[in-house]
């Protein structure tokens, strides 16, 4: 779906056709962005009204400029940590009663688990530079089992070492994951001509083109099904794999591309785990950053959806049900579809680009088992991942019990484990009822390795929307995007929908909106402006 229609809520897409009430935002059709005369609505510009309720409202704050930082997710929060930083004032406004976005910790039986994100790239320094700055640096921790498995041609087989996002370097390491003629037609490879990829290319499309459509099916898909929920002959190779897709610009074939990159990692490995979680669940970051920004001063507003942003002459308002604020700067951390809305009005040409992003939603099922009851039943490794080729209903299965261990430690009777159902274009596998996504799953699990206990707690989390989909020729529309955003003064974008859908890329473009920012000259100037003054 292409941005929220008129009779969509703008936050969950929910069809609100029948009525308002099943909608958890409930935001009234007349005051929704967007509608009406336009975002600043019928009743024309911004006015000023009465003080907002926050939470430091007595701090005597003597900093110069304020910054309102829409959404409160990872990357939300972590601008607004970087702007108290450099000493503006800052104000973050959640639509939902709760901080982290797609970060979100949870419990079953007892045992503190992700129900969102679990893990970061920690062979970037971003997310966790922030999360060491915000005091949980001692609670890093490597996954305690790093070997998956892909369940493919009836089968749990190894996920072969040495691979790029699924492009093998060494075609042998795929001996059983592909048939003999998949592992034949590999070989062809070096009778093809070079490979043009101009500004960008799909990765499914490219891969299948050099390699044949078994590599892209039964390895290429299912790890970035893993990263994105996506489909890898739309998604964008620039985008979602840039490292090979700049290898592959200066190669001529893309094995010979594939095993550059392997060479360069062999002469620099890096020190330190690749992945890290956080002992009690990566989703103890965002409240860890939110402690951070009120200690700084900065307030944090929850339950307060934005409904439009405008200009005036002095900077920008910032409408909301429950008054409008000043600021000299904003920055939107929310949702493509959401900042497409916000922005409808002045910045139309970015608008337009970001109404364009679409979203693949999926759903978590974890599940808590008694260890007595399994007996021994779950294979070796931190789970697999299903090729959509094989026509299952889950597309990944993390053994929680065995990748983390205090969710070991915190549960030492029961066995964890998650699986997750719905890919880019699988909207219907969210439809159906809890219970249904748990047998589905169950059903699935049986047929992978032979589980027949049946769970004693499970939790079902439903991600709407939950990762943007970059397709082809992504990073020149978010180029797009952020030029028409950078031509208006104290205005920038971040999160999910623009350079990387991981924590570390989320944290990088929040640094990189909130250093811009202080550097543009309406903030330079200071003019001191706060909530509701
Ligand atoms: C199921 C799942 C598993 C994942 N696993 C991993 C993982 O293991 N490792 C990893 O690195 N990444 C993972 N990701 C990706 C990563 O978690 C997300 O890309 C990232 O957290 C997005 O952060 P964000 O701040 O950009 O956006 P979000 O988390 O979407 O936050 C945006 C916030 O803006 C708010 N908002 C929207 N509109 C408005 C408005 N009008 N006014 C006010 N607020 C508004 C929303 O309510 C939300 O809180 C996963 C994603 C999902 C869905």
């Amino acid at each position: 779906m292409i941005g929220p229609p008129g009779n969509v809520c703008v936050r969950c897409r929910f069809d609100v056709r029948d009525g308002w009430a099943g909608c958890p935002f409930a935001i009234p059709k007349r005051s929704r962005p967007g509608l009406g005369t336009g975002v600043l609505g019928a009743t024309g510009p911004f006015e000023r009204v009465g003080p907002m309720e926050s939470s430091s409202a007595q701090h005597v704050n003597t900093r110069t400029g304020h910054v309102v930082v829409i959404g409160g997710g990872i990357a939300g929060l972590a601008a607004a940590h970087r702007l108290l930083d450099t000493g503006v004032r800052v104000t973050l406004l959640e639509a939902t009663d709760r901080l982290g976005g797609k970060l979100r910790t949870g419990e079953i039986a007892g045992a503190p688990v992700d129900l969102g994100a679990e893990s970061m790239l920690a062979r970037r320094p971003e997310a966790v530079e922030l999360a060491e700055a915000v005091g949980l640096g001692a609670l890093f921790r490597p996954p305690t089992a790093t070997n998956a498995s892909v369940w493919t041609r009836g089968a749990l087989r190894p996920l072969p070492k040495g691979h790029v996002m699924g492009v093998p370097g060494d075609p042998a390491a795929l001996a059983g994951l592909l048939s003999a003629e998949g592992l034949a037609r590999i070989a062809r490879e070096d009778e093809l001509p070079p490979a043009e990829v101009g500004d960008d290319v799909s990765v499914g499309g490219h891969v299948a083109s050099r390699l044949g459509r078994e590599v892209v099916d039964r390895l290429v898909e299912p790890l970035l099904g893993g990263v994105y929920a996506g489909d890898a002959y739309r998604l964008s190779m620039r985008a979602a794999v840039p490292q090979l897709f700049d290898a592959v610009r200066t190669h001529d074939s893309l094995l010979a591309a594939v095993r550059h990159l392997q060479a360069k990692t062999a002469a620099n490995p890096g020190t330190g785990a690749v992945f890290a979680g956080i002992e009690g669940g990566v989703g103890l970051l965002p409240g860890a950053v939110a402690d951070a920004v009120r200690a700084g001063g900065g307030d944090i507003l929850l339950e307060t959806p934005v409904l439009g942003l405008g200009r005036a002459s002095d900077g920008w308002r910032v409408r909301t049900e429950g008054g409008v604020l000043a600021a000299d700067g904003v920055i939107l951390a929310t949702p493509a579809w959401s900042a497409s809305v916000l922005l409808a009005e002045e910045a139309p040409a970015a608008a337009a680009v970001l109404a364009d992003v679409e979203y693949a939603s999926m759903a978590l099922i974890t599940m808590a088992f008694r260890h007595d009851d399994l007996a021994g039943a779950v294979p070796g490794g931190s789970g697999f991942l299903v090729p959509p080729v094989d026509g299952r209903t889950i597309k990944a299965a993390t053994f929680s019990t065995r990748k983390w261990g205090w969710v070991a430690d915190a549960a030492p009777g029961l066995f964890v484990l998650r699986t997750s159902v719905g890919r880019y274009g699988e909207e219907e596998q969210l439809q159906r009822e809890d219970e249904e996504l748990v047998d589905v799953s169950l059903t699935d699990l049986g047929e992978a390795f032979g589980l027949a206990a049946r769970p004693v707690a499970t939790e079902v989390t439903r991600w709407t929307d939950g990762l943007p989909q970059y397709a082809v020729g992504h990073p020149d529309r978010v180029l797009r995007i952020r030029e028409a955003v950078a031509a208006l003064p104290g205005l920038r974008v971040c999160g999910a929908a623009y350079d990387g859908v991981g924590i570390p890329a989320c944290v990088a473009s929040a640094r990189r909106a909130a250093d811009e920012i202080i550097a543009t000259s309406t903030l330079a100037r200071g003019t001191g402006r706060g909530a509701g003054e």
